[in-house]
């Protein structure tokens, strides 16, 4: 599973800010990919409404940490890989500042 499908499939669990559809259909832009993060841009189907995200790809380390803090929650339901590679915790949050405050050029 490439990034874009990972992406596509996370989004289905958001709904747009704007105008609250469902962001399955939402057209996905990678921007920028640096180290374990990730820019896209994303675009609502039904009001073409952009959001700009940050992805962060979360590391093994991360993982056992969210393992640890999840211990005593229960599963998800539903046919969602636990073994999720992405963070889009900011999808509903967006981004509207510059670029240059997500990727600062060394
Ligand atoms: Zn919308």
């Amino acid at each position: 599973m490439d990034l874009l499908e990972l992406l596509r499939f996370q989004a289905r669990r958001y709904r747009c800010t704007a105008c609250g559809e469902n962001m399955a259909d939402c057209g996905i832009n990678v921007l920028a990919q640096q180290g374990n993060r990730a820019l896209v841009r994303v675009t609502c189907a039904s009001c073409n409404d952009e959001n700009l995200l940050q992805i962060i790809f979360q590391t093994e380390a991360d993982e056992e940490r969210k393992r640890e803090f999840d211990e005593g929650f229960p599963e998800v339901e539903g046919p969602i890989s636990g073994d999720e590679l992405l963070d889009l915790h900011s999808m509903l949050a967006g981004h509207n500042g510059p670029l240059t405050e997500l990727f600062r050029r060394s």
